[in-house]
């Protein structure tokens, strides 16, 4: 099957363009709903550990980069940079 969901856009950052994250995490296919019926963040699922959070790709990165145990290098290092960047704002 063709899932085109997943496109790069260029002008990503006005649109609700996926974060890249998004690229080690596998996405829940339906979102939770909380009691008065709004819709949550989706489930993201670890690629390398399996690990079930919510869908936050804030929480996501610092999955990534603090607390995943599987995770390439790189791919830590590159959230752990994005980190710090952000910190010296
Ligand atoms: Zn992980």
């Amino acid at each position: 099957m063709c899932n085109i969901e997943v496109q790069f856009e260029p002008f990503g950052a006005l649109t609700r363009t996926q974060d890249s994250v998004w690229n080690y995490f596998e996405k829940s296919s339906e979102r939770k709903k909380d009691s008065s019926g709004t819709q949550q963040h989706y489930i993201a699922t670890c690629n390398y550990c399996k690990t079930t959070l919510s869908g936050q790709p804030k929480r996501m990165k610092d999955h990534l980069s603090k607390h995943c145990s599987n995770v390439p290098l790189e791919i830590k290092e590159q959230y752990s940079n994005l980190k710090k960047i952000n910190k010296e704002e």
